[in-house]
């Protein structure tokens, strides 16, 4: 098996050194990941410079671009032959409900999903990194996992609870979430007086009933939701189509 591993917090994170550990022992694996941290940037693509990679003393390729930019260039123009499996993260917090739309450790996966190649995204609910081993092992245990059942490709994003591997032992497929909306930005000043802004953290969890991948975590259980990319509301069709047609 061969496995492109990204992500968005960048590649000397601890996160993707835990993940390239644990996926080194089941597969022949590449790194190809951000050299800075990058998280928030979604499925952009960087397209108003040339991009560069360089390969770091542990083997990792860096790029000055997004997670997407790194999985485009490696499975584009990299790699001679097509990963069997992308893998994101481990990301440092986590990726449920809304949060997936802006995440970049989901782009990461989402990226390898529209060149038709399984994927999965892995983070780690909450900061620090206490149980990062254990989410790392814990990603392991999933990729070995026979899902090859699933329609293919699939897309998955999982969120692991930041506890010991012993306390990883329910695994269980759901559905996102909705957060409200997020606090509002920080308006400051900078040393010189001028005002600057400060994105301001997301919103609490609204939607978390049973069933949704906050709900699930909020158990200590790990949570796998199966994504599509499709965003068409499909119900709105049709009122669409009576109002406009
Ligand atoms: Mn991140």
């Amino acid at each position: 098996m061969k496995i492109l591993i990204s992500n968005d917090d960048g590649y000397l994170a601890p996160g993707i050194n835990a993940l390239a550990e644990q996926l080194a022992t089941i597969a022949e694996i590449v790194v190809v990941a951000p050299d800075s941290n990058r998280s928030g940037s979604s499925n952009s693509l960087t397209l108003d410079r040339p991009l560069r990679m360089q390969r770091a003393a542990n083997g990792f390729y860096s790029i000055n671009g997004t997670p997407s930019d790194c999985v485009h260039i490696a499975l584009t123009g990299m790699l001679e032959q097509r990963p069997d499996l992308v893998v994101s993260g481990i990301n440092q917090g986590q990726n449920m409900g809304d949060d997936t739309l802006y995440s970049g450790t989901v782009a990461a996966a989402t990226e390898g999903f529209l060149f038709g190649i399984q994927a999965i995204a892995f983070s780690q609910v909450n900061h620090g990194w206490a149980e990062l081993d254990s989410a790392a092992r814990l990603a392991r245990d999933i990729v070995l996992r026979k899902l090859d059942s699933l329609h293919q490709p699939f897309l998955l994003n999982v969120n692991i609870p930041n506890r010991p591997y012993a306390a990883l032992d329910r695994i269980v497929a759901t559905r996102l979430g909705k957060r409200h909306e997020s606090e509002p930005v920080i308006r400051t000043k900078d040393p010189h007086g001028n005002e600057i802004f400060w994105i301001g953290p997301v919103g609490k969890a609204k939607e978390a009933s049973e069933g949704t991948d906050f709900h699930a975590t909020e158990q200590g259980w790990v949570s796998v939701t199966p994504l599509q990319i499709d965003l068409t509301h499909n119900a709105q069709l049709e009122r669409l189509r009576q109002v406009l047609e």
